[in-house]
């Protein structure tokens, strides 16, 4: 794709109110200087705080903030898939709202992306996260690579850049967003990863802990791992229409 084509940014928003305008200044900051189209998605996931409210307030004073408020908590990946389907643009990033990855990378992404890739992953070189949560990580990281026989250093860094079209074909399940790389490999996708900044939470509070994760997290990477094993592909030699 040509380093022309406008950009959605998509973003996760759960009791979020304090970090949202920052985080709008800081990717307004980061888009401005590239001469593309951009625009931010950010979906609401039903926060109980003023989240929407402030959203309300961004939209209305900026053009580029797009944003939709579901009716009831659906978890992450449900704001991811929503924001993917609302996007407006064939270029989508991902990034989550309290300002732990830095918009300021969002250039250097999109510039790895349009070397020809169809996805490209951030990796949080140096976490700014507890020392369990690091090692949590370390370990969620490992296992899931052995059992997907993969090599991706960090799935769980939100902020990735990939192509809208082959993201609205992803079989959707709740914490396929920890699977992304994968999901998209099994669709042929090329993926560079990049090193990039990580900072502590700006405000507000984490929304998982390293058991609920674990737990879930390897229910999932089994029912991954069984839709790798049953992945078919198809080549039509011949059709009339
Ligand atoms: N989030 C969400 N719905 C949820 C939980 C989290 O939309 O049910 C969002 C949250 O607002 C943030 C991102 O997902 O933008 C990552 O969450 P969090 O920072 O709590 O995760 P951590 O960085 O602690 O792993
Ligand atoms: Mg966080």
């Amino acid at each position: 794709m040509p380093n022309t084509h406008p950009v959605s940014i998509v973003i996760p928003v759960y009791n979020e109110e304090e970090n949202l305008p920052r985080l709008f200044d800081e990717i307004a900051q980061a888009m401005r200087p590239l001469n593309r189209t951009w625009e931010v998605v950010l979906v609401d996931d039903g926060s109980r705080d003023k989240s929407v409210l402030v959203l309300r307030a961004l939209a209305a004073a900026n053009p580029e903030v797009r944003y939709l408020a579901f009716a009831a908590n659906r978890g992450q990946s449900a704001a991811f898939c929503a924001g993917f389907d609302a996007a407006a643009h064939p270029i989508v990033v991902t990034l989550d709202a309290d300002l732990q990855n830095d918009p300021a990378d969002i250039p250097a992404m999109l510039a790895l992306f349009d070397q020809g890739y169809d996805m490209t992953i951030g990796w949080r070189k140096k976490r700014q996260d507890t020392w369990s949560k690091r090692i949590g990580s370390k370990i969620g990281n490992a296992v899931r690579n052995r059992l997907t026989r993969e090599s991706v250093r960090d799935t769980g860094c939100s902020l990735k850049v990939m192509r809208r079209d082959m993201l609205v074909r992803l079989p959707r399940f709740k914490g396929m967003h920890r699977f992304l790389p994968t999901l998209m490999k099994m669709q042929g996708a090329t993926v560079a990863e990049m090193p990039v900044n990580h900072r502590e939470r700006y405000k507000g509070v984490s929304n998982y802990n390293n058991w609920e994760r674990a737990v879930a997290g390897l229910r999932d990477l089994f029912g991954v791992r069984w839709l790798q094993d049953r992945h078919f592909d198809y080549e039509v030699r011949e059709k009339n229409r």
